[in-house]
């Protein structure tokens, strides 16, 4: 591939459903939708066409969401096979919208895609609004004049090409520098086919859906615009889309299947339909630029209006994610708390382990000093009361011997009889 389109772009997060189911209608009721579908493009006054990914799928290029989408592959850890853009086709869709173009039915195409296949089927590129941007052109930085390649230019973001403007559209000189034009995630989407696409989804009284799941802003929005107004919403889609339930008619089918269905519905041919030169798009409508015509009730509801809307989508998607972060936050913050806490839990035991082994020292050293005092103590008692004894021995044996001497004295006194000699005797043996 000459450019790499989704490894070219920057890494984006917010892919939404990818790898739904795909819906098929019965043959009859694909049949009853179709006819339902050519009736109100038929009966439409301003009708403007969405056109996403699911239509270049039969031209070989991958989608994004679909079963061998980019995104789904990529999820499975695949990668998703598609052809060089250089060697895709338009399709039998991309030549249904050129004749639904010429017989003035369709008044405008926005598309997602970048693979330049609107151009290469011949419609018109001042009804076209590849808001997405498109491989094969470069946009002078200063006077805006589109330079349709027979090569892809191989960077996306509106980075300089190296080449230079070769004067305005009017034809007056110009010094501008040449940048691609193919959009990155959150790049401006280029103008004027922006401002032009918004005025349909304010006015539009019908809005074709195709292969597009109007996951991404703000071009997926603009059916809700179009509801808002009064108008219908059809989407061709094989998965349901963001808004399913909004759609007047919803057909689950392979778009070329139902356009090939609308065209004999509608009496249209494409058989002589022939691809132009990548390099030589046609650039103007047969058709003077339509001029839908703003209903009273519609003016308010402007550019303005729709940016406001996306200003406030972004800002719930924003708080959506910092919920998201703040949740996950107050997660990482519990998990924080909790390991704090079993490490607190772990310090206080380690201390408790260290405090009790402490305590078990120093009770077995009071122990110690206490058995030593008491050892002392015991000592100084043992010694204290072995001088007590001694002393009071001492004492009692002189009293002893001071009683004797006494009584011996009183003997000595009294005259002498053998009675009491016995029992001083005896007394003075029982010491
Ligand atoms: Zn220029």
């Amino acid at each position: 591939m000459s450019i790499n389109y989704n490894d070219a772009l920057s890494p984006y997060d917010n892919k939404g459903a990818v790898g739904m189911v795909e819906l098929s209608e019965s043959e009859e009721e694909l049949d009853r939708k179709v006819s339902v579908l050519a009736s109100l493009l038929t009966e439409s006054k301003c009708c403007f066409v969405i056109m996403g990914a699911g239509v270049s799928t039969a031209a070989g290029i991958a989608d994004f969401r679909g079963p061998n989408g980019v995104w789904t592959m990529e999820k499975e850890g695949k990668n998703s096979a598609s052809i060089d853009f250089l060697e895709a086709k338009p399709t039998l869709t991309h030549y249904a919208l050129v004749a639904l173009e010429k017989a003035g039915i369709l008044k405008w195409m926005v598309s997602q895609n970048v693979d330049g296949l609107c151009g290469r089927s011949g419609f018109p590129m001042d009804r076209l609004a590849e808001l997405h941007g498109n491989v094969f052109c470069e946009k002078c930085d200063r006077c805006g004049r589109m330079y349709y390649r027979p090569f892809a230019i191989p960077t996306v973001g509106g980075k300089l090409t190296g080449r230079y403007c070769d004067g305005t559209p009017q034809g007056r000189r110009c010094r501008g520098r040449l940048i691609d034009f193919t959009l990155d995630w959150e790049g401006e989407l280029p103008e004027p086919q922006y401002t032009t696409s918004c005025k349909f989804a304010c006015d539009a009284d019908l809005v074709l859906c195709l292969g597009t799941s109007l996951q991404i802003v703000p071009v997926g929005n603009y059916p809700l615009s179009v509801k808002r107004n009064g108008g219908k919403i059809v989407t061709v889609n094989l998965q349901k889309t963001k808004h399913e339930k909004k759609a007047d008619l919803a057909i689950h089918a392979k778009v070329d299947q139902v356009m090939a269905k609308l065209m004999a519905a509608m009496g249209l041919s494409i058989d002589h339909l022939k691809e132009v030169p990548i390099d030589e798009p046609i650039l103007e409508s047969a058709h003077p630029m339509f001029k839908f015509e703003e209903k009273k009730k519609n003016k308010r509801m402007k550019k303005e209006e729709i940016k406001e809307e996306e200003t406030e989508e972004k800002k719930v998607k924003k708080e959506e994610e910092n919920q998201e972060t703040s949740e996950e936050k107050i997660e990482e913050e519990k998990s924080e708390v909790i390991i704090r806490e079993e490490e607190k839990i772990e310090e206080l035991k380690e201390e408790e382990q260290e405090g009790s082994e402490e305590r078990e020292e120093e009770s077995e050293k009071a122990e110690e000093e206490k058995t030593e005092k008491n050892g002392e103590i015991e000592e100084e008692k043992r010694i204290e009361m072995n001088g007590e004894s001694l002393e009071s021995e001492e004492n009692k044996s002189g009293r002893i011997k001071e009683e004797i001497d006494e009584v011996i004295a009183i003997v000595d006194e009294i005259p002498e009889t053998a009675v009491h000699s016995t029992s001083v005797s005896q007394s003075f043996e029982s010491l």
